[in-house]
């Protein structure tokens, strides 16, 4: 993003507009923290602005200011199409492409509004007006800190806006532990903590929430773990049968996967969750080093993400699924043993 491109969003910021602000599909942490935050920033210069979530999002994300003005695009359509058409200015969030933003791409396609990408993810797509795209920075919301300070507001961070992105800096770094926390994310999470975030409630919102029920369903995917030697690979599996036997819901499996990454020398991790009512399995990969799962996923599984975080599908049973990924593997046991 140029210094006119701010130029120009500023000026085009200086008048109430009608805005939607749109995180990824099943959005996460940091999606739904940039989106919120953008959100408190835009009623404060009066803007008719709204966050329209393509699809439900999990409960340890339902705390976060704001929440209660979210249409979910799945359960309130005709809203969420009304709102879209009727828009100035769109700003997606936190992803590369609109098919990442599920049944809201078409509506989001066809709209003539300047539409505005703040996104981290590896290879963007090019259908931005204006295009923030660095996929060095740790999240999302550390971005839409730095389109604010860009933007000369700083001082217009409240508790409010502090609490948002703060929340998408801990999950999208791992509690600050993933190779893109840098010194600034620190920085700005400082900025953040003196503006009024409460970094240890934050935490404890998000992470210290756990049902009975989910600590069982870890335990069922711990013990569904496996290990690959050869490839320094692990994977959990997870039925439907399984989920519902521990009356699973959205948001349930999150960071399950990075159990399997902490094992010693495993440098690839992956869990395969089926969704028997999308026919899929939905997989999330995770790796250490220089093993790319945004490769991987693009190549074999119709998704993509970062270098170390990335998430895909298949519409084979699961069966089925583990065993295409077995297969793969001998081809990636060079850049494994080398990762
Ligand atoms: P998770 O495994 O936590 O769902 O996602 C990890 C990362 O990969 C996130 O940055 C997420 O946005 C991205 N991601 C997850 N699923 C998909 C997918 O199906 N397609 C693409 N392109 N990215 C995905
Ligand atoms: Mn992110």
């Amino acid at each position: 993003m140029t210094e006119s491109d701010i130029l120009n969003i500023k000026t085009l910021l200086s008048t109430p507009k009608k805005i939607v602000v749109v995180p990824h599909k099943n959005p996460d942490g940091d999606a739904l923290g940039a989106t919120l935050a953008l959100y408190h920033y835009l009623k404060k210069y009066h803007h008719e602005a709204t966050v329209i979530a393509p699809n439900e999002y999990p409960e340890f994300l339902k705390w976060l200011p704001g929440n209660e003005t979210v249409v979910v695009y799945d359960n309130e359509k005709a809203q969420g199409a009304a709102l879209i058409e009727a828009a100035d200015i769109i700003f997606t969030l936190d992803f590369n492409a609109l098919d990442r933003a599920g049944d809201m791409a078409g509506d989001l396609a066809e709209s003539s509004a300047i539409k505005i990408m703040i996104d981290h993810h590896q290879q963007p797509d090019d259908y931005a007006t204006y295009m923030y795209s660095d996929v060095t920075i740790s999240s999302t919301c550390e971005m839409v800190f730095n389109v604010l300070e860009k933007l000369g507001d700083t001082a217009l961070i409240d508790k409010t806006i502090a609490t948002c992105l703060y929340t998408g800096i801990l999950t999208d770094t791992g509690s600050f532990r993933f190779p893109a926390t840098t010194s600034t994310t620190h920085r700005v999470a400082a900025f953040l903590i003196d503006a009024g975030a409460v970094h240890w409630q934050i935490h404890n919102s998000i992470f210290d929430t756990n049902s009975y029920d989910r600590m069982q369903l870890l335990g069922k995917a711990l013990s569904n773990l496996n290990v690959l030697t050869d490839y320094r690979t692990a994977y959990i599996t997870l039925s439907q049968e399984e989920l519902n036997a521990f009356s699973f819901k959205k948001g349930d499996t999150e960071g399950f996967v990075n159990y399997a990454l902490s094992l010693k020398n495993i440098v690839f991790a992956v869990i395969f969750i089926e969704d028997q009512a999308n026919a899929m399995v939905k997989i999330s990969f995770r790796s250490k080093g220089t093993f790319s799962v945004n490769e991987f996923a693009r190549a074999h599984f119709n998704g993509g993400g970062h270098t170390n975080a990335a998430g895909g599908r298949s519409e084979l049973s699961l069966t089925d699924t583990v065993e295409k990924f077995i297969a793969i593997l001998p081809q990636y046991s060079k850049a494994l043993n080398h990762a």
